[in-house]
């Protein structure tokens, strides 16, 4: 099948110089400004956020997709267990609504949620990191993120460019760096900076065993700002464009041999039956190429960036 359409996002990113993306924390509010909810109105806000909280959060049941990760998460909100045998990781919480879910699969899967050491966020949306707050008082596990979103899972804010719902605050224990790795009995999650979705949007991956092989698995978490976000001269972001190109950038130099997205409905179509008897060789293995898949989400970026500028030309007198 083809998996050329993939809605979500994540990262790595090296230690150079990077554009910092602009945060104003003295402003309580997204209101008023030039965000993809500034563009819509009030019934639209509900009816969006609405999708989130009812169909694409609804229960499924867990499977492990392929060496010591597994599939926790909702019809199309993802929720990713990655296990050791000295505790596990969590990457990414859904909607607060999902905790029910997720720690039913958790255990179905014949896990247990006290060996939940770390909770990982693809980046701060409230459609994935939410159920941070409680899941880290069901576990006891350590909050680790980017630090460029740590201020807004601790704010229990959007202060991305969407701007959208909050959360309950959540302290983050520990604030990672671009391609800081992170190790747990013996699995190593590395994080790859890709602000522009979210300021510290994160691309983890890593490693896994399978069949007797070495795969390389990535979390792929950034795709750009979201349609409708101001890109050139946004005053709360004024190097959006840079920043997000950084990002597509930084993403290009990881190495995949399969990726996973946050929102899996289009990516799983039609090998989720196959994924969940544990086919091989592995039917991810049949995606777009990583190197194309960010070529072509940067390409897409590209031409939105370049179709913003050629209206704003024509609106200029
Ligand atoms: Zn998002």
């Amino acid at each position: 099948m083809k998996l050329s359409r993939i809605l979500v996002a994540g990262l790595f990113a090296s230690t150079m110089s990077a554009p910092l993306v602009a945060q104003d924390l003295s402003q309580p509010e997204n209101v008023g400004r030039p965000g993809r909810l500034d563009l819509l109105t009030l019934e639209q806000k509900v009816a969006n956020g609405q999708s989130f909280h009812t169909h694409q959060s609804e229960p499924v049941e867990p499977f492990r997709i392929l060496g010591n990760i597994y599939f926790v998460g909702a019809s199309n909100i993802a929720s990713y267990l990655i296990t050791s045998p000295e505790g596990h990781f969590l990457l990414d919480t859904g909607v607060q609504g999902m905790t029910t879910s997720i720690k039913h699969n958790v255990e179905a899967l014949g896990f247990k949620m006290g060996d939940i050491k770390i909770i990982l966020s693809s980046h701060a949306h409230f459609d994935h990191i939410q159920g941070h707050a409680i899941m880290q008082r069901l576990t006891g596990a350590q909050v680790f993120a980017l630090a460029a979103d740590a201020d807004a899972l601790e704010a229990g804010r959007d202060l991305s460019p969407l701007g959208f719902e909050g959360w309950e605050p959540v302290k983050v224990d520990r604030r990672l760096q671009d391609g800081e790795s992170i190790e747990l009995g013996g699995v190593t999650l590395t994080p790859t900076w890709a602000p522009g979705h979210s300021p510290g949007c994160t691309t983890w991956s890593m490693d896994t065993q399978d069949s007797g092989e070495t795969l390389r698995v990535v979390f792929f978490g950034c795709n750009g700002p979201n349609d409708g976000v101001q890109l050139i001269n946004n005053p709360r972001f004024p190097t959006l464009v840079e920043d997000a190109l950084f990002g597509f950038d930084n993403m290009a130099k990881l190495q995949a041999d399969l990726y996973l997205t946050g929102h899996p409905q289009v990516p799983f179509e039609g090998i989720e039956h196959l994924m969940r008897v544990q086919v091989r060789p592995h039917p991810l293995l049949n995606q777009q190429p990583w190197a194309e898949f960010i070529a072509a989400r940067k390409q897409d970026f590209e031409a939105r960036v370049r179709a913003e500028r050629d209206s704003l030309q024509q609106t200029t007198p």
